[in-house]
């Protein structure tokens, strides 16, 4: 397994599970869910909430047709052309956002949080409740920023690296605002 293979493999596991793997890995030929049943000896309900993830993410697509015998519909599920690399980059585009504005709110804000570690407020919050935690009354601490903010970084710099490993999108989009 090459690089990119790996890593594609860990974003999925993060996304979808083991079990969203081995229905991709199924999927190699157009499936209903109770061939992928038989392919992989997953429960029939987690083969179909996998399926609805997966749906969710555009790795997968599906035909009805209905079953002249018994009256209802059939579903084959079938993988979507390129679209587990697309949707694995575009759920790191996500996380990468989502850590910036993390970073940047944390390197913003003077934050608290609860030494049971039930929340995470800022000062003005904090203030309003007397530096002590709604919900099991713990006292709200300062957090270091500084290291909270270094940990954001790394990880916004090794999923950079990662996406930089999976290559160009297919998509060259403009910067927005
Ligand atoms: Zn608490």
């Amino acid at each position: 397994m090459g690089e990119k293979d790996e890593i594609i493999s860990q974003i999925l596991y993060e996304m979808v599970g083991n079990e969203g793997i081995k229905i991709i890995n199924a999927l190699a030929t157009p499936s209903t869910d109770l061939q992928l049943e038989e392919k992989t000896n997953i429960p029939i309900t987690r083969i179909r909430s996998t399926l609805n993830a997966l749906h969710k993410y555009n790795i997968v697509s599906y035909n009805s047709a209905r079953d002249e015998e018994r009256g209802w519909f059939k579903y084959t599920w079938r993988l979507n052309e390129g679209a587990v690399e697309l949707s694995v980059k575009n759920y790191l585009m996500a996380k990468l956002m989502r850590l910036k504005r993390e970073f940047q709110e944390i390197t913003q804000i003077n934050f608290f949080k609860c030494e049971n570690g039930c929340m995470r407020i800022s000062f003005t919050e904090a203030y309003e409740v007397n530096f002590r935690c709604k919900k099991c009354n713990g006292v709200l601490k300062p957090v270091d920023s500084a290291k909270e903010s270094r940990e954001i970084k790394e990880e916004i710099e090794e999923i950079k690296r990662i996406i930089a490993t999976l290559g160009p999108s297919p998509y060259n989009l403009k910067n927005v605002g």
